[in-house]
């Protein structure tokens, strides 16, 4: 199977998602753990966080440059985009998932379960009715590294709804050991969730477990697949429903029938990716301390 120093075809059925002649392009360095792209295509532009470092960072993509969109930054994780436009913002620091308002002001979506305070919300999805669903694993009371040091008021590492009328949260999933990233089938009939519960079980599985959604529940979790390098953290389907999820050594790409077909190589670990760009088809890539990008031949899923 064909492979170069930025791709590697492990079904055929990848050879047509990458050109031979594209590069994975390094567009910033610096960082110390960057973590939850997302892209906002009115201003053509990237927010990431930057973890350790306390801040948010922004890639402008008409003209390449890099600046601090925010800081301090209650040491945000996981971001995304809500259908109206809004910053959605999981924030270890803060123990709370946030939004950016239109004009700025930043709110509280939720930080508390049945009156105990969350871990540390990693990473979210908002799926087309507005709720937005995120995962609360404890890396972010772990240790003061990229948090505040805390003991779990909760005792569990659960994924979770908001409602999106009410701000009502619901616990939806509760059988994971460290759920992290997140996203739904192109359908939303299917929630697909990370567990990187490797790190604090030895032996644990390092897969993305795959949910049936019935409106607000999810359930009859399963393995979807496992990872042969290192721990999938953060991920996103491209229009036709692959998975392009973060690892060891690049972006491993899953058929929906849960096969690696192929991966996207990057020289360092990735943590999270983000579909960007006026044709949706570059793959921003978050690996470790550096921002990465690909021009690829399918485009994001219109999902957030
Ligand atoms: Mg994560």
């Amino acid at each position: 199977m064909a492979t170069s120093d930025y791709y590697e075809v492990i079904d055929k059925r990848f050879s047509r998602l990458f050109n031979g002649n594209a590069q994975v392009e390094k567009l910033a360095t610096g960082f110390k753990w960057a973590e939850g792209p997302a892209y906002f295509g009115g201003g053509r532009y990237l927010v990431w966080s930057d973890i350790p470092n306390n801040r948010m960072m922004r890639y402008d993509e008409t003209d390449g440059s890099v600046s601090v969109f925010r800081h301090p930054a209650d040491n945000s994780n996981g971001n995304t985009v809500d259908r109206q436009g809004r910053l959605i913002t999981c924030e270890h620091g803060g123990r709370r998932v946030s939004r950016t308002e239109h004009d700025g002001t930043v709110v509280t979506l939720a930080d508390s379960f049945e009156g105990k305070q969350l871990n540390s919300p990693n990473d979210a999805v908002v799926k087309s009715d507005g709720s937005i669903w995120f995962t609360d694993p404890t890396y972010g009371i772990d240790s003061d590294y990229e948090g505040n040091k805390a003991t779990s008021e909760i005792g569990a590492c659960n994924v979770y709804r908001i409602d999106g009328d009410t701000g009502a949260v619901t616990a939806v999933i509760t059988d994971m050991v460290r759920p992290n990233g997140i996203a739904f089938s192109l359908d939303e009939k299917l929630l697909y969730v990370a567990d990187t519960g490797a790190t604090h079980k030895p032996g644990h599985p390092a897969e993305i477990r795959v949910y049936d959604v019935d409106g607000t529940r999810a359930s009859n979790g399963r393995q979807f697949c496992l990872c042969t390098a290192g721990l999938f953290d953060g991920f996103r389907l491209d229009a036709d429903g692959r998975i392009w999820s973060s690892a060891r050594d690049g972006v491993h790409c899953f058929d929906p029938d849960g096969t690696l077909i192929g991966k996207v190589k990057v020289p360092e670990v990735v943590a999270n990716v983000a579909w960007g760009g006026n044709k949706h088809n570059v793959l921003y890539i978050c690996g470790t301390t550096s921002l990465y990008a690909v021009r690829l031949m399918v485009s994001g899923a219109k999902t957030y």
